[in-house]
């Protein structure tokens, strides 16, 4: 299965903890298949705190959905994640996008997220990795998703060093 993730951050040295973080989802989930670059975008949903960092990734697992989710929750616990406030400061959150074209609707996991389409932090990443990609609820590819996006915030490409 290929499953895309989403990484975010903004407590820390938000670039290490990404770097840090790869070999562990190779462990625990899959092989890395592809990376976007890493976005800088402005705090989304309660602002006043720090920028985030965002990065979209690609990987191939053998892990049923219930299973990833249960492997990224031991990685963002492995760096001091601790859940306080809804949308606030975090060192890294990771999150399933799309898992192939599975619809998946239980309790604790909805997949596709829910909040793709409203989001230009995850839209703008996934776009430079799989921009063809059709969201298989809205039967949208990632750049018409992108166009029709009314989400404002900033989200700036990091270059790289
Ligand atoms: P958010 O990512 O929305 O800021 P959290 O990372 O704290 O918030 O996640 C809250 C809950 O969202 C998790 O406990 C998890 O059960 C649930 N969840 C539902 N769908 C997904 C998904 N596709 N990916 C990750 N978590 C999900
Ligand atoms: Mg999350």
């Amino acid at each position: 299965m290929q499953v895309f993730l989403s990484l975010g951050g903004n407590l820390g040295n938000t670039q290490e903890i990404f770097k840090a973080c790869y070999p562990l989802i190779e462990n625990k989930v899959g092989a890395i298949l592809q990376q976007s670059s890493l976005y800088q975008t402005a705090a989304w949903g309660l602002q006043d705190q720090a920028d985030f960092i965002n990065q979209v990734i690609l990987v191939e697992t053998d892990l049923f959905p219930e299973a990833i989710l249960v492997a990224i929750q031991a990685i963002e616990k492995d760096f001091g994640r601790e859940r306080k406030v809804t949308w606030g400061p975090r060192t890294l959150d990771l999150d399933i996008l799309f898992v192939d074209q599975q619809n998946i609707q239980t309790a604790n996991l909805q997949v596709p997220h829910p909040h793709i389409q409203n989001r230009k932090f995850i839209l703008i990443p996934m776009h430079e990795i799989a921009a063809d990609y059709v969201h298989p609820g809205l039967k949208k590819t990632i750049a018409e998703l992108l166009r029709e996006s009314k989400d404002e915030s900033a989200v700036n490409i990091i270059p790289h060093l």
